[in-house]
């Protein structure tokens, strides 16, 4: 079932949202993307005449009640951006009264389902090594299975909009689904787009296809380097792996980013590029510091040659246009990891490079996607997010996804 094409009229949707939104230590929400981002389809349900069940996860509060998490506080948003009254369901697995009460037009919003350790699932107080572990956790699956039970009992529908945690078969986000039956689950608009924009990196690709892939480290991106690499025309690896390979290539480093038990995995990645013809991007100069602040003393150098006790802590002038060149002509564009430490903003200028050249090629007729927190973080910082075709609001669902597994969330609903 699509929800285009499903009427709620006088139904019941449970719907998994997202609404794991940043608090500040007052708990007022710093930043309301993500409610946003379920509005189309939270709006399209009341419309419709149907009323809403509300469930979502904040924060990891590990199975265990804590206010510090509870969607109590981010209530009062909610039914500002719904434009209508929110009520709230203290206990997620005790709400059945308040939904069955529930009138068309009427929004429910249940509390954190990770108070209960039976939303993720897995066995609490337990370490895997223990004897006892496999047994404790069929317990849970069993009890995760119930727990999934009961909130499937409060509706009619199931919808699952929650793109971020997608990747997770936790019992709001997957097991759930298997209460309904396919013409009573579905996924919402933002599942739909995230999917789409997926599928428009992975099929039907408009080439050249340019991948930048920047961040900490290439251990954690290590996967999606591999499998792009069968995809891809051109690969730019950046940020702090940039001294991963200068130092497995025999260069000084100094105090930069570097795991050295990852040198012959970045020869061996030069080395897959060279015999699948794609063209490696790496930096060759950097901005290094002599401290990690912004205020650092500076100097361009070559990533090969950074003097002891200096960082490269962004990428340099030349690096910026070989990284530019790669994706000004590209067709199909996706980028995930900034190219320094971009937060300060004396070390943004690699980001702001690659950002301002995705958007030139975007101008020109190119597809792109960027996802992943940080690199979300990036083109709003610079203020050119409506600039790309579209961001992505799952980080792991995200690059799960483009690695080419299927993400439970979906395959729950979609089978
Ligand atoms: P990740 O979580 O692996 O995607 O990495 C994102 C983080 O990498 C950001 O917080 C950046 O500040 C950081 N980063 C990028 N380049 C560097 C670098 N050259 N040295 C240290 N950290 C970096």
């Amino acid at each position: 079932m699509t929800i285009d094409n499903f009427n709620f009229a006088g139904k019941k949707a449970i719907v998994r949202v997202d609404f794991n939104v940043p608090l500040d230590e007052n708990g007022h929400i710093t930043d309301d993307t993500r409610i946003r981002g379920a509005l189309p389809t939270l709006k399209k349900i009341l419309a419709d005449g149907g009323s809403l069940i509300l469930m979502s996860h904040m924060g990891k509060p590990k199975g265990k009640v804590n206010p510090k998490f509870s969607l109590a506080q981010i209530k009062d948003d909610v039914a500002k951006a719904l434009g209508t009254d929110v009520k709230f369901a203290p206990d997620c697995a005790d709400a059945s009264e308040a939904a069955a009460a529930l009138k068309p037009g009427e929004v429910l919003l249940l509390e954190n389902l990770r108070f209960y350790p039976e939303e993720e699932g897995k066995p609490v107080g337990i370490d895997k090594a223990d004897p006892a572990y496999d047994e404790a956790k069929k317990a849970m699956k069993a009890s995760q299975k119930k727990f999934a039970e009961k909130l499937a009992s409060y509706a009619d529908v199931y919808v699952n909009d929650a793109f971020g945690t997608a990747h997770r078969k936790h019992a709001s986000t997957a097991v759930i689904a298997d209460s309904f039956d396919a013409d009573h689950k579905m996924l919402g608009y933002l599942m739909e787009k995230e999917v789409q924009a997926v599928d428009n990196i992975l099929s039907d690709i408009k080439r050249p296809f340019t991948a930048i892939m920047g961040g900490s480290k290439v251990s954690t991106k290590i996967g999606i380097i591999e499998n792009l690499m069968d995809k891809v025309d051109n690969l730019i690896l950046c940020g702090g792996m940039t001294y991963t390979f200068a130092k497995a290539m025999g260069g000084k480093i100094g105090l930069s980013l570097c795991e050295d038990d990852k040198l012959d995995l970045a020869l061996d990645i030069m080395k897959q590029a060279k015999e699948k013809g794609v063209n490696l991007v790496l930096g060759v100069d950097c901005i290094a510091a002599d401290s990690f602040s912004n205020d650092a003393n500076t100097q361009v150098c070559s990533v090969m040659d950074i003097p002891e006790g200096w960082e490269g802590v962004d990428a340099g002038p030349e690096t910026r246009k070989l990284f530019a060149n790669a994706i000004r002509g590209a067709k199909t564009i996706l980028w995930n990891g900034p190219a320094g430490v971009f937060e300060f903003d004396n070390f943004a200028a690699g980001s702001r490079a690659i950002a301002e050249a995705i958007v030139e090629a975007t101008n020109n007729g190119a597809f792109s996607l960027v996802g992943g927190g940080d690199s979300v973080a990036c083109v709003n910082k610079f203020g050119l997010a409506d600039s790309v075709s579209y961001v992505s609001t799952g980080g792991g669902a995200l690059l799960e996804a483009i690695e080419g597994k299927t993400l439970p969330g979906i395959a729950a609903i979609k089978g």
